[in-house]
């Protein structure tokens, strides 16, 4: 398994043009053939790689909160659901999705999640990879290509199997 950020950045640059040529096979593969390949290497690759030694999501990323999450995070941090917003708290302007904002996130300390088991849910489901219909959510899997090795190795390895043929 590759881990090191660094070099998935690197060779992620390189393998653009493979890239293309992959997402352009995919289209003519049914999803749920797409999904059942992608979901088993995914558990595969889930197994191989300890996030703990990498945390680079809560590095980089600045995850999605609903109301009632903002509400438990504001008690995490002892301060006032107001007071949380105002410095913690940036609204997407199209949609008015709220994220977390700063990077690290502030809940990192000694690259671990210090609110593991109250995350929120867009924490919980990162990367985002065992939804059906992967194919067709392929644009926003490899927006992620750089910078989890859980979707670099993923990827990589659905792509041995579909450029093979
Ligand atoms: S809340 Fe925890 S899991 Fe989510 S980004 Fe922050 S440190 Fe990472
Ligand atoms: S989900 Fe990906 S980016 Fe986040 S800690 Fe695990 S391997 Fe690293």
């Amino acid at each position: 398994m590759i881990t090191d950020i660094s070099y998935i950045k690197k060779i992620a640059q390189e393998k653009e043009s493979e890239n293309i040529v992959f997402r352009k096979k995919l289209i003519n593969i049914p999803f749920p053939i797409v999904d059942k390949i992608f979901h088993a290497i995914v558990k595969e690759v889930e197994q191989q790689i300890d996030c703990t030694q990498c945390g680079n999501c809560c590095k980089v990323l600045e995850p999605e909160v609903s109301d009632e999450e903002i509400i438990q995070l504001a008690k995490f941090k002892e301060i006032s659901i107001e007071s949380f917003k105002k410095n913690y708290i940036s609204i997407e302007p199209n949609t008015s999705v709220q994220f977390m904002k700063g990077k690290p996130c502030i809940f990192l300390k000694e690259n671990l999640c210090s609110i593991y088991n109250n995350r929120p849910g867009s924490c919980r489901d990162y990367p985002h990879l065992h939804h059906e219909r992967s194919k067709f959510r392929m644009k926003r899997i490899m927006e992620q290509y750089s910078v989890c090795p859980i979707v670099f190795n993923s990827i990589e390895a659905l792509k041995k199997q579909i450029l093979k043929n």
